[in-house]
């Protein structure tokens, strides 16, 4: 193709997405809602008090309308001590760690969305489908989302799954905080269920409180670290463990909110008001470009 018709194609390609960009710019919204009030909630997970029940998996398939399987059910179908990721059909899981100072006592470790409060999963939604409440919950909105699914390989806790096998209308699936629940005064599904009260759920100032306590008073019980109090810039889940979390499936992350890079290009781009639309085009104008120069180089 010669340099002429590249640049017709551009200017073209260009038009188009100013164009959509005129239609569209009102719709598109992708400026984060990040709300950090004083009294958001959170949760304190106690992992040396955690015995490994999964009845909270149960209870929050059963909330969110998953399934209704006993727990029997549950734990014949999925191993506790096989390390597994929340997923479509799961919101939360529990794995199970070998403990080497006590073989006996496993530690169990439940996992879920840590609902940050400074979300990459907002931030790096283009169309806002990600926000992030005043209560402290992360919540998606599945009429917003356009599947991309830049929010996946966003967070830094690999949380959102998506309905693969769904072909009509596939949803992203995170935990929720139970936020239907919460908002007529109801504790969430997990927290209500757990028999042995390691799930402590609360204002999230009084949570950083009484983790501190714990560790001070009980130095000999819990590792002197609060997982959620410091990474990506803190989150509204917070843990305690006798071990290092690095060795209990946790990640290692910086202290700095991840958002940073993935904000400053996407709402870079849409603060001139260029919706997805646009991109795509500039992007399979690039492709194309791309792909006639190497047939051309091929020939
Ligand atoms: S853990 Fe992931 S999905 Fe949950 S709020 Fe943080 S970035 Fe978003
Ligand atoms: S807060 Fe609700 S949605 Fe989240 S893990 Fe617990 S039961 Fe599931
Ligand atoms: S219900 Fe409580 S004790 Fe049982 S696995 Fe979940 S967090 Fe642990």
């Amino acid at each position: 193709m010669g340099n002429q018709n590249r640049r017709d194609f551009l200017k073209s390609a260009i038009s188009i997405g100013t164009a959509t960009a005129g239609l569209n710019s009102s719709k598109l919204n992708a400026k984060p809602k990040n709300i950090l009030s004083e009294d958001r909630m959170g949760v304190l997970v106690d992992t040396t008090v955690c015995v490994g029940c999964r009845l909270c998996e149960q209870a929050c398939q059963i909330a969110h309308g998953f399934s209704d399987q006993d727990i029997d059910t549950i734990k014949s179908q999925t191993e506790i001590k096989e390390f597994r990721r929340p997923d479509h059909k799961s919101m939360t899981v529990v794995n199970q760690f070998n403990n080497p100072d006590n073989i006996e006592n496993q530690i169990n470790v439940k996992v879920q969305c840590m609902h940050c409060d400074h979300p990459a999963c907002v931030s790096a939604c283009i169309v806002g489908a990600f926000t992030k409440e005043e209560n402290g919950t992360v919540l998606w909105d599945s009429d917003k989302c356009i599947g991309c699914r830049y929010c996946m390989v966003a967070c830094p806790f690999q949380i959102p799954a998506f309905e693969f096998d769904i072909a009509i209308h596939p949803n992203i699936v995170k935990c929720d905080f139970c936020f239907d629940r919460t908002k007529e005064g109801q504790l969430p599904a997990c927290i209500e269920i757990c028999p042995v009260e390691a799930l402590t759920y609360g204002k999230l100032y009084e949570l950083h409180k009484l983790a501190h306590d714990k560790i001070k008073n009980y130095p000999d019980r819990y590792i002197d670290r609060i997982f959620g109090d410091l990474e990506v810039g803190g989150t509204s889940w917070l843990y305690l463990a006798s071990r290092d979390f690095n060795d209990l499936g946790f990640p290692k992350l910086s202290h700095n909110p991840s958002p940073g890079v993935s904000e400053a290009i996407q709402h870079g781009v849409f603060a001139y008001f260029i919706p997805p639309i646009s991109v795509y085009a500039l992007l399979g104008g690039v492709m194309w470009l791309t792909k006639n120069k190497n047939n051309t180089e091929s020939e």
